[in-house]
Protein backbone atom coordinates (compact mmCIF):
# COMPACT_ATOMS: atom_id res chain seq x y z
CA UNK A 1 0.00 0.00 0.00
CA UNK A 2 3.11 2.48 0.82
CA UNK A 3 3.75 1.89 -2.80
CA UNK A 4 0.57 2.88 -3.85
CA UNK A 5 0.43 6.17 -1.74
CA UNK A 6 4.13 7.41 -3.50
CA UNK A 7 3.17 6.54 -6.63
CA UNK A 8 -0.49 8.00 -6.54
CA UNK A 9 0.69 11.13 -4.46
CA UNK A 10 3.48 11.81 -6.94
CA UNK A 11 1.21 11.56 -9.92
CA UNK A 12 -1.31 13.57 -7.88
CA UNK A 13 1.38 16.40 -7.12
CA UNK A 14 2.93 16.73 -10.77
CA UNK A 15 -1.01 17.65 -11.39
CA UNK A 16 -1.23 21.49 -10.93
CA UNK A 17 -4.27 22.12 -9.36
CA UNK A 18 -4.80 25.52 -7.81
CA UNK A 19 -8.72 26.80 -6.89
CA UNK A 20 -10.73 26.75 -9.89
CA UNK A 21 -8.48 24.47 -12.26
CA UNK A 22 -8.62 21.02 -10.57
CA UNK A 23 -9.46 19.80 -14.48
CA UNK A 24 -6.43 17.47 -14.61
CA UNK A 25 -6.61 15.67 -11.31
CA UNK A 26 -10.41 15.26 -11.88
CA UNK A 27 -9.26 13.66 -15.31
CA UNK A 28 -6.54 11.69 -13.37
CA UNK A 29 -9.02 10.81 -10.27
CA UNK A 30 -11.84 9.57 -12.79
CA UNK A 31 -9.57 7.35 -14.56
CA UNK A 32 -7.91 5.57 -11.80
CA UNK A 33 -11.86 4.90 -10.14
CA UNK A 34 -13.00 3.15 -13.34
CA UNK A 35 -9.80 1.11 -14.08
CA UNK A 36 -10.65 0.10 -10.00
CA UNK A 37 -13.62 -1.14 -11.54
CA UNK A 38 -15.76 1.39 -10.30
CA UNK A 39 -18.67 3.68 -11.63
CA UNK A 40 -17.62 7.38 -10.61
CA UNK A 41 -20.08 10.42 -11.52
CA UNK A 42 -18.63 13.57 -12.41
CA UNK A 43 -20.10 17.06 -12.30
CA UNK A 44 -19.69 19.98 -14.74
CA UNK A 45 -17.60 21.80 -11.74
CA UNK A 46 -15.17 18.98 -11.92
CA UNK A 47 -16.35 17.44 -8.77
CA UNK A 48 -16.39 13.72 -9.16
CA UNK A 49 -17.94 10.95 -7.07
CA UNK A 50 -18.33 7.48 -6.18
CA UNK A 51 -20.75 5.41 -3.72
CA UNK A 52 -20.16 2.03 -2.52
CA UNK A 53 -21.42 -0.10 -0.17
CA UNK A 54 -24.79 -2.24 0.36
CA UNK A 55 -27.67 -0.80 -1.41
CA UNK A 56 -30.61 -0.11 0.76
CA UNK A 57 -28.09 -0.22 3.31
CA UNK A 58 -29.30 2.32 6.41
CA UNK A 59 -26.75 5.17 7.22
CA UNK A 60 -24.67 7.28 4.58
CA UNK A 61 -20.85 8.15 4.88
CA UNK A 62 -18.92 10.71 3.18
CA UNK A 63 -15.49 10.68 2.66
CA UNK A 64 -14.55 13.84 1.31
CA UNK A 65 -11.19 15.55 0.15
CA UNK A 66 -10.46 18.69 -1.77
CA UNK A 67 -8.58 18.31 -5.00
CA UNK A 68 -7.16 22.13 -4.94
CA UNK A 69 -3.85 23.40 -3.61
CA UNK A 70 -3.07 26.91 -3.13
CA UNK A 71 -0.42 28.33 -4.84
CA UNK A 72 3.22 27.89 -3.85
CA UNK A 73 4.62 30.02 -1.29
CA UNK A 74 8.17 31.59 -1.02
CA UNK A 75 11.07 29.35 0.30
CA UNK A 76 10.47 26.24 -1.55
CA UNK A 77 13.96 24.58 -1.84
CA UNK A 78 12.30 22.28 -4.69
CA UNK A 79 10.07 22.63 -7.81
CA UNK A 80 6.75 22.19 -5.89
CA UNK A 81 5.34 20.56 -8.50
CA UNK A 82 7.82 17.90 -9.35
CA UNK A 83 7.80 15.10 -6.34
CA UNK A 84 10.77 14.12 -4.70
CA UNK A 85 11.23 11.57 -2.14
CA UNK A 86 13.66 11.86 0.72
CA UNK A 87 14.01 9.76 4.03
CA UNK A 88 10.60 8.57 4.21
CA UNK A 89 9.06 11.63 3.03
CA UNK A 90 7.47 12.84 -0.09
CA UNK A 91 7.71 16.66 -0.92
CA UNK A 92 5.75 18.66 -3.71
CA UNK A 93 2.88 21.29 -3.31
CA UNK A 94 -0.60 19.37 -2.26
CA UNK A 95 1.70 16.59 -0.64
CA UNK A 96 -0.16 16.65 2.81
CA UNK A 97 -3.08 19.35 1.71
CA UNK A 98 -5.08 17.27 0.60
CA UNK A 99 -3.56 14.95 -2.24
CA UNK A 100 -2.53 12.28 0.30
CA UNK A 101 -5.90 12.31 1.64
CA UNK A 102 -7.16 12.27 -2.21
CA UNK A 103 -4.47 9.00 -2.40
CA UNK A 104 -5.84 7.46 0.42
CA UNK A 105 -9.41 7.75 -1.32
CA UNK A 106 -8.47 5.84 -4.32
CA UNK A 107 -6.72 2.93 -2.41
CA UNK A 108 -9.80 2.62 -0.27
CA UNK A 109 -12.67 2.91 -2.40
CA UNK A 110 -12.09 -0.49 -4.31
CA UNK A 111 -11.24 -2.29 -1.34
CA UNK A 112 -13.41 -0.80 1.82
CA UNK A 113 -16.46 -4.05 2.76
CA UNK A 114 -18.53 -1.20 4.74
CA UNK A 115 -22.05 -2.12 5.87
CA UNK A 116 -23.05 1.46 5.24
CA UNK A 117 -23.22 3.27 2.41
CA UNK A 118 -20.27 5.26 1.07
CA UNK A 119 -20.03 8.28 -0.80
CA UNK A 120 -16.14 8.92 -1.75
CA UNK A 121 -15.90 12.70 -3.13
CA UNK A 122 -13.17 14.82 -4.97
CA UNK A 123 -14.28 18.24 -4.86
CA UNK A 124 -13.42 21.26 -5.94
CA UNK A 125 -12.57 25.35 -4.54
CA UNK A 126 -12.02 24.37 -0.37
CA UNK A 127 -8.87 27.02 -0.13
CA UNK A 128 -9.88 30.53 0.83
CA UNK A 129 -13.10 31.93 -0.72
CA UNK A 130 -14.23 33.84 -3.78
CA UNK A 131 -13.96 31.12 -6.56
CA UNK A 132 -15.94 31.38 -9.79
CA UNK A 133 -16.86 27.59 -8.88
CA UNK A 134 -18.69 26.88 -5.76
CA UNK A 135 -17.05 24.79 -2.89
CA UNK A 136 -17.90 21.16 -4.03
CA UNK A 137 -17.95 19.84 -1.27
CA UNK A 138 -21.63 22.16 -0.59
CA UNK A 139 -23.45 19.92 -3.76
CA UNK A 140 -22.13 16.44 -1.96
CA UNK A 141 -23.32 17.87 1.57
CA UNK A 142 -26.73 18.28 -0.12
CA UNK A 143 -27.42 15.11 -1.28
CA UNK A 144 -27.70 13.75 2.41
CA UNK A 145 -26.03 11.59 4.98
CA UNK A 146 -25.70 10.65 8.48
CA UNK A 147 -21.84 11.10 9.38
CA UNK A 148 -18.99 12.68 6.97
CA UNK A 149 -15.00 12.11 7.58
CA UNK A 150 -12.98 14.53 5.99
CA UNK A 151 -9.43 13.68 5.04
CA UNK A 152 -7.76 16.77 5.89
CA UNK A 153 -3.98 16.33 7.21
CA UNK A 154 -4.43 14.77 11.00
CA UNK A 155 -1.19 13.35 11.53
CA UNK A 156 1.85 13.76 13.10
CA UNK A 157 5.31 12.21 13.15
CA UNK A 158 4.21 9.89 15.84
CA UNK A 159 0.99 8.84 13.04
CA UNK A 160 -2.52 9.35 12.88
CA UNK A 161 -5.04 11.34 15.65
CA UNK A 162 -8.74 11.60 15.66
CA UNK A 163 -9.27 15.03 15.18
CA UNK A 164 -12.10 15.82 17.50
CA UNK A 165 -13.27 19.43 15.82
CA UNK A 166 -12.86 21.92 13.39
CA UNK A 167 -12.31 25.36 14.43
CA UNK A 168 -15.32 27.60 13.36
CA UNK A 169 -14.41 31.03 11.36
CA UNK A 170 -16.12 34.41 11.35
CA UNK A 171 -14.90 37.35 9.95
CA UNK A 172 -15.88 41.51 10.76
CA UNK A 173 -15.08 44.10 8.34
CA UNK A 174 -14.94 47.32 10.81
CA UNK A 175 -15.81 51.14 9.04
CA UNK A 176 -14.32 53.60 11.33
CA UNK A 177 -16.07 57.33 10.22
CA UNK A 178 -13.77 60.20 11.11
CA UNK A 179 -13.73 63.90 10.03
CA UNK A 180 -11.26 65.43 7.67
CA UNK A 181 -9.29 68.15 7.92
CA UNK A 182 -5.67 69.94 6.59
CA UNK A 183 -3.09 67.43 7.97
CA UNK A 184 -1.48 71.17 9.66
CA UNK A 185 -4.50 70.78 11.74
CA UNK A 186 -4.82 67.59 12.91
CA UNK A 187 -6.79 69.34 15.78
CA UNK A 188 -9.56 70.11 13.45
CA UNK A 189 -10.31 66.41 12.16
CA UNK A 190 -11.15 63.51 13.74
CA UNK A 191 -8.58 61.02 12.67
CA UNK A 192 -10.24 57.27 11.31
CA UNK A 193 -7.03 56.14 11.38
CA UNK A 194 -5.87 56.26 14.64
CA UNK A 195 -9.50 55.04 16.15
CA UNK A 196 -8.88 52.04 13.67
CA UNK A 197 -5.43 51.57 15.01
CA UNK A 198 -6.94 51.82 18.95
CA UNK A 199 -8.89 49.08 18.30
CA UNK A 200 -6.39 47.04 16.16
CA UNK A 201 -4.65 47.10 19.86
CA UNK A 202 -7.38 46.36 21.82
CA UNK A 203 -7.98 43.18 19.28
CA UNK A 204 -4.73 42.31 20.60
CA UNK A 205 -5.41 42.32 24.02
CA UNK A 206 -8.72 39.92 22.91
CA UNK A 207 -6.59 37.04 21.47
CA UNK A 208 -3.84 37.22 24.34
CA UNK A 209 -6.94 36.79 26.94
CA UNK A 210 -8.88 33.89 25.67
CA UNK A 211 -7.96 30.32 27.59
CA UNK A 212 -7.28 27.08 26.35
CA UNK A 213 -10.24 24.94 26.28
CA UNK A 214 -9.24 21.15 27.57
CA UNK A 215 -11.09 18.64 25.12
CA UNK A 216 -11.94 14.96 24.96
CA UNK A 217 -8.86 12.73 24.64
CA UNK A 218 -5.98 15.38 26.09
CA UNK A 219 -6.95 17.63 22.54
CA UNK A 220 -6.73 21.49 22.99
CA UNK A 221 -8.24 24.28 21.64
CA UNK A 222 -8.05 27.96 21.52
CA UNK A 223 -10.02 30.64 20.12
CA UNK A 224 -8.28 33.14 18.01
CA UNK A 225 -9.08 36.75 16.69
CA UNK A 226 -6.65 39.19 14.65
CA UNK A 227 -6.79 42.29 12.44
CA UNK A 228 -6.01 40.88 9.00
CA UNK A 229 -6.58 44.21 6.74
CA UNK A 230 -6.31 47.60 6.97
CA UNK A 231 -7.23 50.36 4.48
CA UNK A 232 -7.83 54.15 4.99
CA UNK A 233 -7.20 58.03 4.17
CA UNK A 234 -7.07 59.40 0.47
CA UNK A 235 -4.04 61.60 0.77
CA UNK A 236 -0.87 61.98 3.06
CA UNK A 237 -1.90 65.68 3.55
CA UNK A 238 -5.66 65.06 4.81
CA UNK A 239 -6.30 63.57 8.10
CA UNK A 240 -8.34 60.39 7.44
CA UNK A 241 -12.19 60.50 7.38
CA UNK A 242 -12.36 56.70 7.04
CA UNK A 243 -10.56 53.60 8.10
CA UNK A 244 -11.71 49.95 7.34
CA UNK A 245 -10.32 47.10 9.52
CA UNK A 246 -10.62 42.98 8.65
CA UNK A 247 -10.98 40.87 11.33
CA UNK A 248 -10.62 36.65 11.30
CA UNK A 249 -12.55 35.36 14.39
CA UNK A 250 -11.68 31.73 14.74
CA UNK A 251 -14.28 30.09 17.12
CA UNK A 252 -13.66 27.65 19.97
CA UNK A 253 -16.12 25.21 21.40
CA UNK A 254 -19.10 26.56 22.29
CA UNK A 255 -18.66 29.74 20.35
CA UNK A 256 -21.02 31.24 17.57
CA UNK A 257 -21.02 34.19 15.49
CA UNK A 258 -23.33 36.54 18.35
CA UNK A 259 -20.07 35.72 20.58
CA UNK A 260 -17.92 37.55 18.06
CA UNK A 261 -20.86 40.29 17.93
CA UNK A 262 -20.92 41.14 21.45
CA UNK A 263 -16.72 41.31 21.88
CA UNK A 264 -17.14 43.92 18.98
CA UNK A 265 -20.15 45.39 20.57
CA UNK A 266 -18.13 45.95 23.72
CA UNK A 267 -15.07 46.87 21.93
CA UNK A 268 -16.71 49.54 19.63
CA UNK A 269 -18.76 51.02 22.41
CA UNK A 270 -18.82 55.07 22.08
CA UNK A 271 -16.47 54.26 19.37
CA UNK A 272 -17.85 55.93 15.42
CA UNK A 273 -17.75 52.68 13.77
CA UNK A 274 -20.15 50.17 11.97
CA UNK A 275 -19.62 46.26 11.55
CA UNK A 276 -20.98 43.71 9.11
CA UNK A 277 -19.72 39.85 10.32
CA UNK A 278 -20.27 36.92 7.67
CA UNK A 279 -18.60 33.35 8.05
CA UNK A 280 -18.34 29.36 7.96
CA UNK A 281 -20.47 29.52 11.35
CA UNK A 282 -19.49 27.33 14.60
CA UNK A 283 -16.93 24.30 14.96
CA UNK A 284 -17.94 20.89 13.71
CA UNK A 285 -17.55 18.97 16.55
CA UNK A 286 -17.83 14.83 16.47
CA UNK A 287 -20.25 13.47 18.74
CA UNK A 288 -17.49 11.47 21.24
CA UNK A 289 -20.33 9.19 22.31
CA UNK A 290 -21.67 8.37 18.30
CA UNK A 291 -20.57 5.70 16.23
CA UNK A 292 -18.39 7.23 13.89
CA UNK A 293 -16.09 8.00 17.04
CA UNK A 294 -16.79 4.59 18.43
CA UNK A 295 -15.28 3.32 15.35
CA UNK A 296 -12.56 5.11 15.22
CA UNK A 297 -11.57 4.80 18.24
CA UNK A 298 -11.79 1.04 18.03
CA UNK A 299 -9.71 1.49 15.01
CA UNK A 300 -7.09 3.75 16.70
CA UNK A 301 -6.68 1.08 19.18
CA UNK A 302 -6.39 -1.69 16.46
CA UNK A 303 -4.02 -0.01 14.26
CA UNK A 304 -1.96 1.91 16.53
CA UNK A 305 -2.58 0.66 19.92
CA UNK A 306 -3.77 3.53 21.57
CA UNK A 307 -6.28 6.70 21.41
CA UNK A 308 -4.68 9.86 20.68
CA UNK A 309 -6.61 12.78 19.60
CA UNK A 310 -6.65 16.73 18.47
CA UNK A 311 -8.53 19.86 17.52
CA UNK A 312 -8.02 21.14 14.29
CA UNK A 313 -7.22 24.54 13.71
CA UNK A 314 -8.17 26.83 10.68
CA UNK A 315 -11.17 25.51 8.60
CA UNK A 316 -11.84 22.70 6.71
CA UNK A 317 -14.61 21.64 4.67
CA UNK A 318 -16.09 19.78 7.81
CA UNK A 319 -18.09 22.53 8.41
CA UNK A 320 -19.95 22.24 5.99
CA UNK A 321 -21.06 18.62 6.63
CA UNK A 322 -21.64 19.69 10.10
CA UNK A 323 -24.21 22.61 9.12
CA UNK A 324 -25.88 19.89 6.84
CA UNK A 325 -26.48 17.84 10.28
CA UNK A 326 -23.96 15.14 9.91
CA UNK A 327 -21.84 13.88 12.67
CA UNK A 328 -18.18 14.96 11.14
CA UNK A 329 -14.62 14.21 11.81
CA UNK A 330 -11.63 15.23 10.26
CA UNK A 331 -8.85 11.75 9.59
CA UNK A 332 -6.20 12.14 6.94
CA UNK A 333 -3.24 10.92 6.38
CA UNK A 334 -1.01 14.37 5.90
CA UNK A 335 1.27 16.15 8.61
CA UNK A 336 -0.97 18.90 9.96
CA UNK A 337 1.63 21.55 10.20
CA UNK A 338 2.32 21.03 6.54
CA UNK A 339 -0.36 22.88 4.98
CA UNK A 340 0.28 25.91 3.08
CA UNK A 341 4.17 26.00 3.78
CA UNK A 342 7.16 26.15 1.84
CA UNK A 343 8.44 22.37 1.00
CA UNK A 344 5.34 20.70 1.98
CA UNK A 345 6.04 17.16 2.74
CA UNK A 346 3.62 13.67 3.98
CA UNK A 347 5.52 11.24 6.04
CA UNK A 348 4.73 8.15 3.93
CA UNK A 349 4.91 5.62 6.76
CA UNK A 350 2.50 7.41 9.12
CA UNK A 351 -0.28 8.18 6.04
CA UNK A 352 -0.22 4.02 5.69
CA UNK A 353 -1.08 3.66 9.23
CA UNK A 354 -3.48 6.40 8.68
CA UNK A 355 -4.84 4.71 5.49
CA UNK A 356 -5.39 1.65 7.58
CA UNK A 357 -7.29 3.26 10.24
CA UNK A 358 -9.53 5.01 7.53
CA UNK A 359 -10.07 1.40 6.04
CA UNK A 360 -11.13 -0.04 9.78
CA UNK A 361 -13.26 3.40 10.96
CA UNK A 362 -15.26 2.97 7.61
CA UNK A 363 -15.92 -0.57 7.59
CA UNK A 364 -16.36 -0.57 11.63
CA UNK A 365 -18.96 2.07 11.36
CA UNK A 366 -22.62 0.69 12.06
CA UNK A 367 -21.26 -2.95 12.94
CA UNK A 368 -22.51 -3.13 16.95
CA UNK A 369 -21.08 -5.77 17.92
ZN1 LIG B 1 -6.94 21.19 3.01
Amino acid sequence: MQDFLRQTISDLVAIPSPSGEERGVADYVFAKLRAAGLAPQRDADDNVWVEVGPRGAKGRLHVNGHMDTVVAVDGWQTDPLRPVVKGGLLYGLGASDCKAGLAAMLWLAPRVRPTVRVVFSWTVCEEGIGHAKANGSRAMAATGGDWAITVEPSCDAQGPQLSIGTQGHARATVKFAGKAAHSSRPDRGENAVLAAARFCLEVEKLNAAFPEQHLYGGAIARATVAPTIIAGGRLSNIIPDSCEVTVSRRLAPGETQATFRAELESLLAGAKASFEIAGDGPCAMVDTAGPLFAAAKRAQVAVCGAERCSFQRGRTDAVVYAAAGMDTMTLGPGLGPQCHVANEHVDLTAAAKCVELLEKTIDGLGDRK
